[in-house]
């Protein structure tokens, strides 16, 4: 199979392949709208990922910051090494499943764990 496609973002393409046609780099899936990033909560690989993002909203009434999280389902494609605790970007793309509508597209940071056991 050929190299991984430029799906248009700035991100590195994945150095493995993979043969689902949900993934942006091998298969055809369409990157299209917003971009987020976000901690993974919950990674199976190879069908999705959950990406928690955390926010603080001021409120008036309490004159304080206030925590908002809120959770995004993203479609994993196998290709893509992501493990919970990871911090990921994610992609929105065309509904994949019924709650799924981004897709993972990188991994910007492995979590503490992750890089400890690869130290060694
Ligand atoms: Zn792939």
């Amino acid at each position: 199979m050929s190299e991984a496609r430029n799906i248009g973002l700035s991100v590195k393409a994945p150095d493995r392949m993979c043969e689902d046609p949900n993934c942006p780099f091998h298969g055809s899936l369409k990157i299209r709208g917003r971009q987020l990033s976000g901690k993974v909560v919950s990674a199976s690989p190879g069908r999705f990922a959950v990406i928690l993002q955390e926010s603080y909203r001021y409120s008036d009434k309490y004159m304080r910051y206030l925590k908002r999280r809120r959770k995004v389902h993203a479609h994993l494609p196998p290709c893509l090494e992501v493990a919970v605790g990871d911090l990921a970007t994610i992609a929105e793309c065309r509904p994949v499943a019924k709650t799924i509508s981004f897709v993972v597209v990188q991994r910007e940071k492995a979590s503490a764990r992750a890089i400890l056991q690869t130290a060694g």
